[in-house]
């Protein structure tokens, strides 16, 4: 199955982030095995101790919700975080990623879903964003794109249309922003059942666990 994703995102420039949450270490190594390197966990209980007994070359992506008095304990090695829904949280990031002399890249997340039991920052949230010229001063962070995730239906029609918003929402900032700079070009979306979709409206990172690992209970 790995190799059939991964020959499919070679297509079209596609990372693949391998969702390893709930999943052993035995499984996250047979992948490794094969050559994947990118994972991501979305407990920073669980990131902690997976990154403890496994390789480290590793690259670490959390994709879960984070709560700022919990970065301290991620900071010394997580590659990415694509969660990313306050300026809090980006401020405290920053600080912890100076202590360690580290940068970390991240990823704004928004929320695009109908439901709203998801995180991220709201759609107006955008204006204030763009009007918010101090979060460029954040010297320890490097803000990679934006990370969004779609509402769980079978309805594939509305879940195009929030990629292509998200996709919208990439774009607003990168030209507002981000025009001259190498960084901000990800735009993280897609799971297992909507990756292709994903992938057509513009992803440039989909994050795939069940297709991969297995059903999670
Ligand atoms: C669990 C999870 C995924 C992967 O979901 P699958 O449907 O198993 O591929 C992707 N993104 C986030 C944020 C997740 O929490």
């Amino acid at each position: 199955m790995l190799q059939l994703i991964l020959d499919e995102l070679a297509k079209t420039n596609t990372t693949l982030i391998a969702v390893s949450k709930t999943k052993p270490t035995k499984q996250i190594m047979q992948m490794y095995d094969r050559g994947q390197r990118i994972f991501g966990e979305n407990r920073v209980q669980e990131l902690l101790e997976k990154y403890e007994s496994l390789p480290k070359d590793i690259q670490w992506h959390l994709i879960g919700h984070l709560q700022t008095n919990k970065v301290k304990y991620i900071a010394p090695f997580v590659h990415m975080i694509q969660s990313v829904d306050s300026f809090k949280l980006l401020e405290e990031i920053n600080k912890q990623a100076a202590k360690h002399k580290r940068t970390i890249s991240v990823l704004l997340q928004f929320h695009i879903a109908e439901e709203d039991s998801k995180f991220g920052f709201a759609l107006n949230d955008l204006v204030e964003l763009i009007d918010k010229e101090s979060f460029k001063d954040l010297k320890n962070i490097r803000l990679a794109g934006v990370m969004g995730m779609a509402t769980f239906t079978d309805d594939m029609d509305q879940v195009r249309l929030e990629f292509s918003l998200l996709k919208h929402i990439f774009t607003q900032l990168k030209n507002q922003y981000f025009d001259n700079s190498p960084h901000f070009k990800e735009i993280s979306m897609g799971m297992s059942g909507d990756f292709r979709i994903a992938i057509e409206e513009g992803s440039t990172m989909v994050r795939i666990g069940s297709l991969l690992f297995g059903g999670r209970n």
